[in-house]
Formats: C-alpha cells, sequence, structure tokens
C-alpha cells in the first residue's frame, strides 16, 4: 500500500480516544511493523505542530537519501525526555534533525527531533500503533 492513498477519515477514531483529559496518550505507542513498544500509557503529551517526516523506509534507506518524498504530519506525541521511551532509535543527524525509528526493527521516521531543542521528541500518531 502506497504511503499516500490513506482514506480513511481520521477524525473517527479521533484522539479523545486515544488522549486522556490530562492531554496524555491512554495507550501505549507500539511499533507498526513489529509491535515493540515505544512508550507506555501516560508517557507522552498530545501536541500539534506540522512537521514534515520522509516517507517510512528502513534505516539503511532512510540515511543519505535526500530526497524529500513523505507526509507532512500535525498529530504528535510529544515526550520531554529521551528516558521517558520504552524502546527507541535515532538515526544519524539530517542537519539539525534527528529521526526517531523503530528500536527492533529499525522502520522509520516514527518521529523527529531539532537537536537544538534536548526535550523536545515528536511522535507520529499516523506513524505508530496504539494498544
Ligand atoms: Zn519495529
Amino acid at each position: 500500500m502506497a504511503a499516500h492513498c490513506s482514506v480513511v477519515e481520521a477524525a473517527v477514531a479521533g484522539p479523545e480516544e486515544l488522549v486522556c483529559e490530562q492531554g496524555r496518550n491512554r495507550k501505549a505507542v507500539l511499533c507498526q511493523r513489529c509491535g515493540s513498544r515505544v512508550l507506555l500509557p501516560g508517557a507522552a503529551t498530545f501536541t500539534r505542530r506540522e512537521l514534515f517526516l520522509p516517507a517510512m523506509k528502513k534505516k539503511t534507506a532512510l540515511v543519505g537519501d535526500n530526497d524529500l518524498e513523505g507526509d507532512v504530519l500535525q498529530d504528535h506525541w510529544l515526550v520531554d525526555d529521551m528516558f521517558s521511551f520504552e524502546n527507541v532509535g535515532f538515526t544519524k543527524d539530517v542537519g539539525n534533525i534527528k529521526f526517531l525509528i523503530c528500536a527492533d526493527c529499525e522502520i522509520g521516521p516514527i518521529g523527529w527531533h531539532c537537536l537544538d531543542d534536548k526535550k523536545s521528541f515528536y511522535v507520529a500518531l499516523d506513524r505508530v500503533s496504539h494498544e
């Protein structure tokens, strides 16, 4: 399935199902491919910010690939401490950006981190599973 052929209306399974009253994640955040646990429930805060993430690829294909195929994503889990993650990997720096990938199967990017802001790690809701 191509990355851009998402026809499911996101509003139906709206964030209320995933976000508690305190704005935190109700469910664990998992890798879509291998089910590796990225975040425990309550570890992240829901936030809206437009971030560009390249299309999902294996890490080896991601690094050094400078084509701009990908998605602008808005809904993210914001984590302010790297040690809040259960499992996460990073790509090599792309400028001052690191992309987050699954620590186990290395699929990604599932999220975005700017080296200028050490307390902001973004995980895109569209790039992970919730359980
Ligand atoms: Zn994985």
